[in-house]
């Protein structure tokens, strides 16, 4: 066995995977986020050495790195000597060739995190370095593993590549599978055969720690959290009708707790909203065939949007938090303007990020970060606190909702009203100008449903609440806008305008 190659090649192929990462991670996250026309471009050119014979990305290698050309020249003189034949040179060929190994799976990985989870960290003021680091690698270990695993294990079985530019020295550039060529050409086929099973064991050894961890239970922890199909208006949504049990209720805000809970964290709570309170949203936005035209004034504290499946509720909601950009459109809030789209009479163009609108948004869907406890979740959009002021409102978030008791575990172990609890919890932690809220008590029991509700509508809160359930909307004192279609075709208050359809729905439940 040839110990100085073997050394050799381990030390390659370390350096090489390392390389890699640090080069594959901010490739693949461009790669997954951009929507830059030459994107197509950089994935064919990092696939490429996939296809590619060796021989040619090392021809071409040595003609870049010899006396032909201007980096070749520089190399040589800042060395004082050719970047040809040594160390350095086998990691750059190698880090080439071995690319598509990092940047493919890693892509994979961040693809297949909920895009839901990246929303919400986008809405609690994440930048694209803190998504990365706190939201697509940690959910994305496994992807990282193989990328790893497959860097390494193709760099030591390198070639033709390794001998193109590196040559055959012993101790500088003759790598193991150098050696079984110059071992078999010597006829040496025992000392040939020992250093191929060698080669093998390894690769062996890195794809069943890959393959035994990817069967592990919990491999994939961002698959989307209580996934449901939209509830529509149905009769099943009237008043005193009971909705699907999905859970035990976890605690009543009747309880002696309540009062003094609020009172103790006044200083923790969320933000009074004024008496000016206003809201002046004009949109239209086309998506498909459905288009959007909405012109609507927020008056009261809370707003219900109502209207059958298909109005565009969601979209009308999504658009108020940034996370569409409709065609045309301003959107103005507490004085702030969060959007002015170019229009013939505005020359100005502003569109708000969602971390920087001041808006919490929870959806029938929770996506909590699946990998973070419920004390960190709520803990992601205030992180700017220090940690005493943090881990207070932290814990007085979570009174809020009857959360106080779940700090400590993580949302695949909580049932789906404990995890809007979190959910509100941490859409609020930041103090956010205006909460959106589409149907987040879908899907709840009656008591959990409720008991939320009641929570919600005891605080100072500036609401947009969509939801078809009318024994809920009906507590809500507040306006409502009627979208139906793309259009708004009522507003007012919420016991006037909805008042017809409450009737004709207690006449059905009277039949
Ligand atoms: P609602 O919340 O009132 O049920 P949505 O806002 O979800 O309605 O959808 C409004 C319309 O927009 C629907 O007709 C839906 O099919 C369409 N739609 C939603 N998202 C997209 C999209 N990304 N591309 C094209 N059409 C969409």
């Amino acid at each position: 066995m040839d110990l100085q190659a073997l050394w050799l090649t381990l030390r390659l192929a370390t350096t090489t995977t390392l390389v890699l990462l640090l080069i594959g991670i901010p490739l693949a996250y461009w790669i997954v986020l951009t929507h830059a026309r030459w994107r197509p471009l950089v994935e064919a050119a990092t696939t490429l050495p996939l296809l590619l014979p060796p021989t040619v990305l090392g021809f071409y290698l040595l003609v870049l790195l010899g006396p032909a050309t201007a980096f070749g020249r520089t190399a040589t003189r800042l060395l004082g000597h050719p970047l040809a034949f040594t160390f350095s040179v086998l990691v750059i060929g190698s880090v080439l060739y071995s690319l598509p190994f990092a940047v493919q799976p890693l892509a994979a990985g961040f693809r297949a995190v909920d895009p839901a989870l990246i929303e919400q960290a986008q809405l609690l003021g994440a930048g694209r370095l803190r998504i990365l680091t706190r939201i697509l690698l940690p959910l994305s270990t496994h992807s990282l593993i193989a990328a790893a695993a497959l860097c390494f294990t193709h760099t030591i079985g390198e070639f033709g590549v390794v001998l193109m530019i590196g040559g055959d020295i012993p101790g500088a550039t003759r790598t193991l599978s150098i050696a079984i060529y110059d071992q078999v050409q010597d006829f040496s086929y025992a000392a040939a055969n020992r250093t191929s099973l060698v080669l093998i064991a390894v690769a062996l050894i890195a794809l069943l720690l890959l393959y035994t961890r990817r069967n592990q239970p919990g491999a994939n922890r961002s698959a989307p959290q209580q996934a449901k199909p939209k509830a529509g208006p149905k009769p099943g949504s009237a008043p005193q009708q009971a909705k699907t049990k999905t859970e035990k209720k976890p605690g009543s805000p009747h309880s002696k707790k309540q009062t003094p809970l609020r009172a103790e964290h006044q200083d923790n709570s969320v933000p009074a909203p004024s008496r000016k309170y206003c809201a002046d949203v004009k949109i239209h936005h086309q998506q498909g065939n459905f288009a959007l035209e909405a012109a609507i004034s927020l008056t009261t504290p809370w707003t219900v949007i109502f209207g059958p499946s298909g109005a565009g509720k969601s979209t009308l909601l999504r658009i108020l938090a940034g996370l569409v950009t409709p065609h045309e459109g301003h959107i103005q809030l507490a004085g702030r303007t969060l959007l002015e789209t170019q229009s013939l009479d505005s020359k100005t163009s502003i569109a708000l990020p969602p971390g920087r609108r001041s808006i919490g948004f929870v959806t029938q869907q929770p996506s909590l970060f699946p990998h973070m406890t419920v004390r960190e979740n709520v803990a992601f959009g205030i992180r700017h606190q220090s940690n005493e002021p943090r881990a207070q409102r932290v814990a007085a978030m979570l009174e809020l909702f009857g959360a106080e008791a779940l700090a400590g575990r993580r949302p695949p172990q909580l049932s789906g009203g404990e995890r809007q609890r979190v959910a509100l919890a941490r859409a609020l932690a930041p103090a956010p100008d205006l909460l959106l809220l589409d149907e987040p008590l879908a899907g709840l029991d009656d008591a959990s449903a409720n008991d939320i509700l009641t929570r919600l509508l005891s605080l100072n809160l500036r609401v947009v609440y969509v939801s078809h359930d009318l024994a809920e909307i009906w507590r809500i004192p507040g306006e409502v806008v009627l979208l139906e279609a793309g259009r708004v075709t009522a507003t007012g208050p919420i016991k006037k305008v909805l008042a017809p359809r409450r009737d004709d729905l207690l006449r059905q439940l009277s039949l």
